[in-house]
C-alpha cells in the first residue's frame, strides 16, 4: 500500500509503554535511526527547507540530538555544537538550568561553541513540554546567535512545547505527532 512519510516514520518508531516510568509512552527512535530509508528521508526532510540558505551550525541535544545533528550538518555544510548535560564538556562552557517534568537541571555549551550573529539550528529527536529546548535555545541566544529554527522528528502537541518555543520568535519544524 502507498504510505505518506508521515505513516512510514510513525511505523519506523518504536513505542515502550511505561518507560521509564508507569504512564510514560517513551518514543524510541533507535529502530527509525537503523532503518536506513527511515533515517535518510527523515534527514532529508528536516533540512530541505534550509537547502541553499547559510546555516552556519547545527546545535543539538545530548545525546539523540547528536546523532540527528551530525548528519544535518554533513547536509547542510554547517559546523556542530552539542550541547551536554552539565559537566561534560572540557572547556570553559556557558551553562543554564531547565525544567523538567519534576525539578530542574542545567545544560552546557562551550563558550566559544558559536559565534555572534551565526545562524543555528537547534535539533533533538522529540518535543514534549519544550523544557529542554526552551533552555538550548535561551543558551544559544545569550552567545549571539540567531536561532533559525527548531527541530525534532517527534512532537507530542498535547504538552505545549511547540507553542513555548515559538513565543522566543525561533520556529518548529517536527514530522511526527503522537497524542
Ligand atoms: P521536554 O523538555 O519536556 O520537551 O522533553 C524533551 C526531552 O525529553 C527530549 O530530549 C526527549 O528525548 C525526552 N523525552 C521526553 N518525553 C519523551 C518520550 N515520551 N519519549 C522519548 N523521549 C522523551
Amino acid at each position: 500500500t502507498l504510505m505518506t512519510l508521515r505513516e512510514n516514520l510513525e511505523a519506523a518508531i518504536r513505542t515502550i509503554p511505561d518507560y521509564p516510568k508507569p504512564g510514560v509512552m517513551f518514543r524510541d527512535i533507535t529502530t527509525l535511526l537503523g532503518d536506513a530509508r527511515a533515517f535518510r528521508r527523515s534527514i532529508d526532510e528536516l533540512v530541505h527547507p534550509y537547502a541553499g540558505t547559510k546555516i552556519d551550525k547545527i546545535a543539538g541535544v545530548e545525546a539523540r540530538g547528536f546523532i540527528l545533528g551530525g548528519a544535518m550538518s554533513h547536509q547542510l555544510s554547517a559546523g556542530f555544537v552539542p550541547i551536554r548535560k552539565k559537566g561534560k564538556l572540557p572547556h570553559e562552557t556557558v551553562r543554564i538550568a531547565y525544567s523538567l517534568e519534576y525539578g530542574v537541571d542545567e545544560m552546557e555549551m562551550h563558550k566559544d561553541a558559536v559565534k555572534k550573529g551565526e545562524r543555528v539550528i537547534l535539533v533533538d529527536d522529540l518535543i514534549a513540554t519544550g523544557g529542554t529546548a526552551e533552555g538550548a535555545v535561551r543558551l544559544l541566544h545569550q552567545m549571539g546567535a540567531e536561532v533559525v529554527a527548531a527541530c525534532f522528528v517527534i512532537d507530542l502537541p498535547d504538552l505545549g512545547g511547540r507553542k513555548k518555543i515559538e513565543a522566543l520568535g525561533v520556529p518548529v519544524r517536527t514530522l511526527v505527532e503522537f497524542p
